[in-house]
């Protein structure tokens, strides 16, 4: 298992559509080991394949706090059946968007289907946290970051701190 570079915002690849996988073979597996361990050295609870630069509807979460009861989960091209009107509000982070956080609400409970680490076809009805995570990571395979949620104006300084950022993380002096 290798831990992978993770993208961050702006980055035009972040904003690419994933495609759908059409097997779950070996070189998907070893891309969900990498996006798991990318993630826990991260100290993240989800990551989609774009955010390593594989345009892959594939999804990973662990949503356990304590490091002894790893629970990963995978899922490969999810599709929501239905989503519920009720809505929850969670502060969202992102990986992808260091340092930035913002209340985003989307609804309460989702049930989708997906192919597990196997290839094997699954459906799950999540709720709370695990329906927000799974519709943030989702959001990344159309290529939306939770950011797009928020006013132009507050998104538009999220991206020009994150640039400036950018510029001082790749000076260098030698
Ligand atoms: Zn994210």
């Amino acid at each position: 298992m290798t831990v992978k570079t993770i993208l961050t915002e702006p980055n035009k690849l972040l904003r690419q559509i994933s495609q759908p996988v059409d097997h779950v073979g070996e070189n998907e597996q070893k891309l969900m080991d990498d996006m798991l361990e990318t993630m826990y050295a991260a100290k993240g609870i989800g990551l989609a394949a774009i955010q390593i630069g594989f345009p892959k509807r594939i999804i990973v979460l662990d949503l356990t706090k304590d490091k002894a009861e790893r629970n990963p989960m995978y899922f490969v091209n999810p599709t929501i059946h239905s989503k519920a009107t009720e809505q929850s509000t969670y502060e969202e982070g992102c990986l992808s968007v260091p340092d930035q956080f913002a209340e985003i609400s989307r609804p309460k409970q989702i049930e989708i289907e997906y192919l597990d680490y196997h290839g094997e076809k699954k459906l799950l009805k999540a709720e709370g946290l695990l329906a927000t995570c799974i519709q943030h990571e989702m959001d990344h395979l159309e290529g939306i970051l939770f950011i797009d949620y928020l006013s132009k104006l507050k998104k538009s300084m999220i991206i020009k701190k994150l640039s400036k950022q950018k510029t001082k993380s790749e000076r260098i002096v030698v």
